[in-house]
């Protein structure tokens, strides 16, 4: 998977490459879909959502650049994989998700893999977590129409944030880095994610 989908579509960061080498992918899928763990797509979880497809996955962790002493924050935690994939990286993951029983399976995934530095929680991460701001680095890995205020507020000076944003039809992969205060944004790749749902996000109908 990694030579295939990630070395040869030109992901070059040695970290990321490592860090994916290392987690199962296999281990983040329910198991009817175990066959298709490599496969070069997303793939379902439970509750209507995915887990991302893996050049996905290493793209955005390229983006983001963290390092060694990145304290990062995620929006949706989904599975699990993205998270287990930047805990080889980072110091300190605090990972978000909205739907409990993801979040419930994600932290079984991270307790039998003996992953400690990713922080699980529940709740609606348009908003952001502000008791443990300011992070040094943020991924949204659902589609938003735009960058919530609230994370970007939440983002140290010199942090930077990956989000796709776009319709919930189709998105382009936004990159930004906060200088002085100030948002300086490039755009990525285009891409399809699910919708991130909540108060800065699409409406949730009320679910
Ligand atoms: N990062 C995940 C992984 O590695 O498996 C894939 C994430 S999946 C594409 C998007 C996730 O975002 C879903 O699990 C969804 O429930 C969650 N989500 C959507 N809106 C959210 C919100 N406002 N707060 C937290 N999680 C949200």
């Amino acid at each position: 998977m990694v030579e295939e989908q990630i070395v040869k579509r030109h992901i070059k960061d040695e970290r990321v490459i490592d860090a994916m080498s290392k987690i199962q992918r296999e281990l983040f899928v329910p198991p009817h879909l175990k066959n298709s763990s490599y496969d070069d797509s997303p793939l379902l979880i439970g509750g209507g959502q995915t887990i991302s497809q893996p050049y996905i996955v290493a793209r955005m962790t390229e983006l983001l650049r963290p390092d060694e002493h990145s304290v990062v924050l995620e929006i949706g935690t989904g599975s699990g994989y993205q998270a287990a994939v930047l805990s080889l990286i980072a110091k300190r993951i605090f990972t978000i998700e909205r739907i409990l029983e993801l979040k419930r399976s994600a932290e079984e995934r991270f307790k039998a893999l003996k992953i400690s530095n990713v922080f699980v929680m529940s709740g609606d991460g348009t908003i952001g977590l502000s008791q443990y701001a300011p992070f040094d680095r943020i991924i949204v890995t659902a589609a938003g129409p735009e960058i919530p205020k609230n994370l970007l507020d939440q983002l140290k000076d010199n942090g930077i944030i990956v989000m796709p944003v776009g319709t919930e039809a189709e998105q382009v992969l936004l990159r930004g880095e906060k200088k002085e205060g100030k948002i300086e944004i490039e755009e990525h790749d285009r891409c399809r994610f699910v919708p991130l749902l909540g108060k800065y996000g699409f409406s949730d109908n009320g679910v």
